[in-house]
């Protein structure tokens, strides 16, 4: 990450350039921003500029090995903290920590380093409880710490969220903020700066990062999705300057008009007896990018389906329609069979459970249209 990636933020991009060419680094920083607006991103270019050995014009190079470790977060002295929990990806019995999800953190970083704290709960699979970090983290840091410096440069240590670190883990951490070791990097990034312990709050030079201009957020909307400039527009008035909540926002509603257009081209493939038609679309669903998306295409499909039944029995008020979806579930009530929703329901939870147990998309998907061409 350059700080040339970076969107807005300019002021901060000066400052941190000026105190890495001067040499006054500071040992202890924190950035605090509304979450979603890009401190995360700002931290990493700033490590990527500290330790770039052939920087210039105030940005890294961006080519050297140095830049191209950091930019794959694989450098060495380069050390995550982030709130973590057990969930189902880890062992029940496994005290996890930053370390234990390291791999799937990176994946996220690497995707959209805008990323909202419910964003990173989903990836690691714990979001049904909130994330801490607990004494085991801040233990495991001062011992990296306590190490040789493994690359030439600074050691960095990025501390995700301090906020949900425990008074525990915050006291451990204290002493080595406040005199870290030589050439020692803290970069804590806060949505909640006062939720922080004071005694490392006030150890650190502070950085606002501030939220991006509605224009800014409507540019990265309409670079990265295929929206229509007044979508974008509208995407970016709600966002309050969060390019994270605004790419959340706007995947959303890709994903909602890609899974509505395959699963209403499904039915009506069915419902037109277009047996090639409705294999067409099994295909589509078999090429989604990832088991997680094809589980989520069949849930959404429940989804629909109930909406189906209600209409079927009259209910349209309570079915919860979005307006645009309303006239498709409408007729297609009509031209279901009675006992058709729930018959597809079952099958929509084994196909789900069988893309879980890593069976072959295309036979699941392929065996799912043909039992919904044959039960309309
Ligand atoms: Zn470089």
């Amino acid at each position: 990450m350059r700080f040339a990636d970076i969107i807005g933020s300019e002021d901060i991009k000066k400052a941190l350039v000026s105190m890495a060419d001067t040499g006054r680094v500071a040992h202890a920083m924190l950035f605090y921003e509304n979450e979603g607006c890009g401190a995360l991103p700002l931290a990493l270019a700033y490590v990527q500029y500290l330790n770039c050995p052939h920087r210039h014009d105030g940005d890294s190079c961006g080519e050297c090995p140095v830049c191209n470790r950091i930019s794959k977060l694989i450098y060495q002295d380069l050390h995550f903290i982030f709130p973590v929990n057990s969930g189902s990806k880890v062992q029940a019995s496994a005290r996890p920590t930053s370390e234990t999800y390291l791999p799937l953190w990176r994946e996220l970083v690497l995707k959209n380093p805008y990323f909202l704290e419910s964003q990173l709960y989903e990836t690691l699979g714990i979001e049904n409880k909130s994330g801490n970090i607990t004494v085991a983290e801040a233990k495991y840091i001062l011992e990296k710490l306590s190490l040789t410096s493994v690359e030439d440069g600074y050691k960095c240590v990025l501390v995700w969220l301090p906020e949900r670190m425990n008074a525990e883990a915050a006291n451990r951490l204290l002493k080595v903020v406040e005199e870290p070791p030589g050439k020692t990097v803290f970069i804590f990034i806060t949505h909640a700066p006062e939720k922080i312990l004071q005694t490392i709050s006030s150890r650190c030079q502070s950085f606002r990062v501030l939220p991006a201009s509605k224009a800014e957020v409507g540019r990265v909307l309409s670079e990265r999705f295929s929206l229509g400039g007044e979508e974008a527009a509208a995407l970016a008035n709600i966002s309050g300057g969060s390019i994270g909540t605004a790419l959340r926002e706007a995947g959303e509603t890709e994903e909602y008009s890609l899974y509505m257009d395959m699963f209403s081209d499904l039915l009506r493939g069915a419902h037109e007896k277009n047996l090639f038609s409705v294999l067409e679309v099994s295909e589509h669903i078999a090429a989604l990018d990832s088991r997680e998306k094809q589980k989520a295409f069949c849930s959404f499909s429940g989804d629909s389906l109930r909406k189906i039944y209600m209409v079927q029995q009259g209910m349209d008020a309570i079915a919860n329609m979005r307006q645009q979806e309303t006239a498709f579930f409408v007729s297609a009530a009509q031209w279901c069979s009675p006992s058709f929703c729930e018959r597809i329901l079952g099958q929509l939870d084994r196909a789900s459970a069988l893309i879980d147990r890593n069976v072959n998309a295309r036979i699941v998907f392929c065996d799912l249209a043909d039992r919904i061409f044959l039960s309309i």
